[in-house]
């Protein structure tokens, strides 16, 4: 009889994967099934940075480096981070690691003691609640209303914090909402943090996709104190298209990276040489790509919000970043379709995808049930198709 890891076994598989597993099994039965699940880009890699990969790769000098990342890599991030964040930080404050979700680990890793409360504003991304756990934090959620466009209110900030409250997790531009912070939303969360003694954990990862002429602001930036309190996490994956090449980075105080850099000294050691190298392209090579791969996402955004707000009873308000938007799905929980009760987003995920062979993740994997992510990292044609059976099925 062997016992396994109480903690462990307390973690859950990712509600999105039953979803995803019948979509694979789908497709590989030859059944055409347009899928809005994904959460990647759905472009290639920028030329250029391939091309500086298989430069090393040629030049053969691939062993191991520094484990919290190419001194080089370092500081190229710190230039990125000082011209289009206007955060001034130095290399020893930067961990490279195996993408933006590492990172995140090695976070709560060194900043969580057993007991100690994370603020999860909800919808969340899928894995925040597992990751505060995985370090004996105690995930607390904030319900953030679609009228509030699934933002954050001080004043619900305020109602849960105690003294177990260690850090809020802020991602500007969301996974699933798409929500953008203001300067000035910004400000009073940044006031509340420094008030309460609060670790910000800033999730920058979709900082190149937003739309409608806004800008990407980091709480950090906003002023000194502030920043002395933020973890500051970006990587490769969303702006550049470079999602297995698994780079993320976190810039922070030089006491929480040093933490973080022992941790993953032992965990894992370097990410990927070939990978640093090309990152470091990425980041200081033309970035022409990524504006033309904004501006794709752009059109397909504004295409699906449009259709979507045109299917009765479904809505959705107008995401200002990332690749996502939320479908509600209020109107139809508790309807019949064909002779299916709907009683929750997983029911409405399954029938759609049964019958109109269309995927979706429920709303209930971000902790929003009347809610759908659709991803609109596919192809103008794909989101046509998609909302077309979604309607046919529904209204037909
Ligand atoms: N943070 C958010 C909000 C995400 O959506 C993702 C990926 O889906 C990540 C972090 C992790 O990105 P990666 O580990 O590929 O850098």
């Amino acid at each position: 009889n062997i016992t396994l890891s109480k903690k462990n076994l307390n973690i859950s598989a990712s509600p999105t994967l039953s979803i995803d597993a019948k979509t694979k099994q789908m497709k590989a039965e030859g059944i055409d099934v347009i899928s809005f699940g994904v959460g990647e880009p759905d472009f290639q890699t920028p030329e250029n940075i391939k091309k500086a990969a298989i430069a090393v790769i040629e030049k053969g000098s691939i062993g191991y480096t520094a484990a919290a990342g190419l001194p080089e890599l370092k500081k190229v991030i710190c230039q990125k981070l000082e011209k289009e964040n206007n955060l001034s930080y130095h290399p020893e404050n930067i961990i490279v690691s195996n993408g933006a979700k590492h990172s995140l680990y090695n976070i709560f890793q060194a900043i969580c003691n057993p007991g100690d409360e994370v603020i999860i504003p909800v919808p969340y991304w899928v894995s925040y609640p597992e990751l505060v756990k995985m370090a004996d934090g105690i995930p607390v959620y904030i319900e953030c209303s679609e009228e509030n466009q699934f933002k954050l209110k001080k004043e619900d900030l305020l109602s849960v914090i105690t003294s177990k409250t260690k850090a809020i997790i802020l991602n500007s531009p969301s996974n699933p909402t798409g929500s953008l912070y203001s300067k000035e939303e910004l400000e009073e969360i940044a006031e509340v943090a420094v008030r309460n003694n609060l670790i910000v954990v800033s999730d920058e990862i979709y900082e190149k996709l937003v739309y409608d002429g806004q800008i990407h602001i980091s709480i950090a930036s906003l002023n000194n104190e502030i920043k002395e309190r933020t973890i500051v996490i970006n990587g490769m994956s969303k702006g550049y298209a470079m999602t297995g090449w698994r780079i993320g980075y976190t810039a922070s105080t030089k006491e929480i990276a040093k933490v973080m850099g022992n941790i993953q000294s032992h965990a894992t050691s370097n990410p990927n040489t070939v990978a640093q190298y090309a990152s470091i392209e990425g980041l200081k090579g033309d970035q022409s790509s990524v504006e033309e791969m904004r501006k794709a996402f752009d059109e397909r955004r504004k295409y699906m919000v449009n259709r979507i707000n045109a299917i009765k009873d479904l809505s959705c308000i107008t995401p200002k970043g990332a690749f996502y938007v939320m479908m509600n799905i209020s109107k139809w929980i508790g309807k019949e379709i064909k002779g299916h009760t709907i009683k929750n987003s997983i029911d409405f995920a399954e029938i759609l995808l049964e019958n109109a062979k269309v995927a979706i993740v429920p709303g209930l994997a971000f902790g929003a049930d009347d809610f759908m992510r659709l991803s609109y990292a596919t192809s103008l044609e794909n989101i046509e198709e998609g909302l077309n059976r979604i309607d046919d099925y529904l209204n037909k």
